[in-house]
């Protein structure tokens, strides 16, 4: 069976043709990196993440490059550096926001299993790659100089007579209707009120670099530069796929195509274009002032990454997920039966029962019915499966153990208890058995009976 996706673009599945399929190559638009990182973010993280591992899959490890971004500068990060350190040189303070957020965002998403991309560009490092596109811009009349700002002319790019993309076209906007509907307190340097910024001067104590254009000011790149330059510096002119969340559709990747298919003449920026949908916590929009603002490294200290990772997954990546408290349960259940019954198992070819429905346009929520039935059948199919999808990294005595120690219960004492309240039972006396459950359940215990005989876990 063929890989298809959904793309944005084209507003349809497709068939997946890399352009070439010995380096199959994505961008992701990465954190901005000033605060946590919220459970919201951590969507396209993880579904990005089991693109790629089924990407390398299909193709092979070797042949899959996979680049996400870190956005180290951004008005948000120089406000929360002047916040946080007042005392210390902008730049210095700065730097410790996207070092000490930085660090924080891979021990959040490694503890969601997800694997490191090939490559992870910073901004601050592609400077000139950004410079080398505006001053194309420029010289291509897509983009004029004013007030020491460059500024790009969507509507130079669609007067202009090429095979260039319609600019509206990946968000299905309309230019005129832009143009129409635009604010009218429009920043007078722009000549046209849906021009966007490239390069702006820098305010003094900012970070800044000598400008494009002939600006002999010093300044600093727009956002949705950045992303163009590194997506060109690390995978080229054109390449396969572009994800990011459907809040990125427009204006950043709107932007992203229009700069980079006019610097370098192209038809497309990428071939398939995917957006996952937004998430929201117990039925409400995620914001601090509702106060349901959750971030992942919050959510850790209560679940295993893994659960988190299962509980994102239960839902297809392009419908918005609700976010609840019972649902975290549910897949807590059903992470601890898989590590019982499949993480020390030698783990086989993963199903086709699973791999299908994820090359349908990583249809998750039928992968994981998929596991479901796996359970009682072919448990080394299963946990083949669950490894190809980033489950049971750990040994079933790990997960235990983590467990019990995140609850504070002494194992040793457990196994105790539970030995005394078998030779209750055994001897009949059913008083004495009920006491022990009770006393295991008040520590926070629930154990279950079979025929194989008593087992435990923690009671959530
Ligand atoms: P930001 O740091 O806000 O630029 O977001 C980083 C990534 O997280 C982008 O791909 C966003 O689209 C995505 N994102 C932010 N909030 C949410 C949310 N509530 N649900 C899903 N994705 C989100
Ligand atoms: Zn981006």
């Amino acid at each position: 069976m063929e890989l298809r996706l959904y793309d944005t673009l084209s507003r349809e599945k497709r068939a997946f043709v890399p352009l070439d399929a010995k380096n199959v190559r994505m961008y992701v638009c990465g954190p901005t990196v000033y605060d946590f990182a919220h459970i919201g973010n951590a969507r396209p993280v993880i579904v990005f993440d089991v693109l790629f591992r089924l990407l390398r899959h299909t193709f092979g490890e070797a042949h899959v490059k996979y680049v996400r971004n870190i956005t180290d500068v951004d008005d948000k990060i120089n406000d929360r550096a002047a916040r946080d350190f007042p005392g210390l040189p902008l730049n210095e303070a700065i730097r410790k926001v996207t070092e000490e957020t930085g660090r924080q965002f891979h021990a959040d998403v490694g503890a969601l299993r997800c694997l490191r991309p090939s490559v992870e560009p910073r901004a601050t490092e592609h400077i000139a790659e950004m410079r080398e596109i505006i001053e194309r811009l420029v010289k291509g009349g897509f983009a004029y100089v004013a007030e020491d700002h460059v500024l790009f002319s969507p509507q130079a790019m669609n007067a202009a007579n090429s095979s260039l993309p319609r600019y509206g076209a990946l968000s299905n906007r309309s230019l005129d209707e832009m143009v129409a509907g635009a604010r009218v307190d429009v920043a007078p340097y722009k000549k046209g009120n849906t021009d966007f910024v490239l390069w702006k001067p820098s305010k003094p104590g900012e970070p800044s670099w000598p400008s494009p254009a002939g600006i002999e000011a010093e300044g600093r790149p727009g956002w949705h530069i950045e992303c163009s330059a590194m997506a060109w510096k690390h995978l080229g002119e054109h390449f396969d796929i572009h994800g990011g969340g459907i809040d990125l559709v427009f204006p950043h990747h709107e932007n992203e195509v229009a700069q980079t298919c006019c610097a370098f003449h192209r038809e497309r920026m990428a071939n398939y274009w995917m957006h996952n949908g937004f998430l929201q916590v117990e039925s409400e929009k995620m914001s601090k002032s509702l106060g349901n603002f959750i971030t992942i490294h919050e959510l850790l200290k209560d679940w295993p990454g893994e659960v988190l990772r299962l509980n994102m997954l239960k839902t297809h990546y392009r419908s918005p997920i609700d976010w609840t408290m019972k649902s975290l349960e549910e897949s807590a259940k059903t992470l601890d039966d898989w590590y019982r019954v499949a993480a020390d198992v030698e783990p086989g070819k993963p199903a086709a029962s699973v791999v299908e429905p994820l090359l349908d346009d990583l249809n998750t929520p039928l992968a994981i019915a998929a596991l479901h039935g796996l359970r009682g059948g072919d448990v080394s199919a299963l946990a083949g499966s669950l490894r190809l999808l980033g489950f049971l990294s750990e040994s079933a005595a790990q997960w235990e153990g983590r467990k019990q120690q995140a609850s504070g219960v002494d194992a040793k004492e457990v196994e105790r208890l539970i030995a005394e309240r078998t030779a209750a039972r055994s001897r009949k006396d059913f008083g004495e058995s009920d006491r022990i459950r009770d006393l295991l359940a008040a520590m926070g215990v629930a154990i279950k009976d079979s025929k194989e005989g008593t087992t435990w876990e923690i009671a959530r």
